[in-house]
């Protein structure tokens, strides 16, 4: 439990929600926010800043029940698809530093999110970073 945080207080139950999972140690609940109807959360209850900070079996319990939660929501309000999605620090848009994922219901053509622009590489830039990050992963 981290004292400041929203979600922490939310699993403690000092702050409402409209609680659509809960187990042991995952819970999921309907964004207050919503990017577009049914948009949901799906959290560990242990408080853990990022993805990066979560411990791994918690993470893949977390993970396991995704699919049967996006498919509630994506049959509760008739979307065509759904994202996915994990906000890392504020560069990316994390707001709250307790991990979470997003499903966003989707509807063809609605807009919500659309298509990032590429952002080609340099000359070389590619095998360079190919080579890099595959040597990184072998140290972590
Ligand atoms: P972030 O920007 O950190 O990736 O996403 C945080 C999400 O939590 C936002 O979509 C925001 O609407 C949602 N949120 C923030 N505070 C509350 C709250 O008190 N209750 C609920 N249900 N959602 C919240
Ligand atoms: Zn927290």
């Amino acid at each position: 439990m981290a004292g400041d945080c929203i979600f922490c207080k939310i699993v403690n139950g000092d702050i409402p929600c409209s609680k659509i999972y809960e187990e042991q140690r995952i819970l999921a609940f309907m964004d207050i926010n919503p990017l577009s109807p049914g948009h949901c959360l799906v959290i560990p209850k242990e408080h853990h800043a990022t993805l990066i900070d979560c411990p791994s079996d918690l993470l893949a319990e977390l993970a396991s029940r995704l699919p049967a939660i996006a498919q509630a929501v994506i049959a509760v309000t008739n979307a065509d698809g759904y994202n996915l999605l994990n906000n890392n620090h504020r560069s990316a848009g994390q707001l709250v530093d307790h991990v979470h994922f997003y499903i966003i219901p989707r509807k063809q053509g609605d807009g919500i999110i659309s298509h990032a622009k590429p952002s080609p590489y340099a000359p070389g830039q590619l095998e360079k970073l190919t080579t890099a990050i595959l040597a990184k992963l072998k140290s972590i």
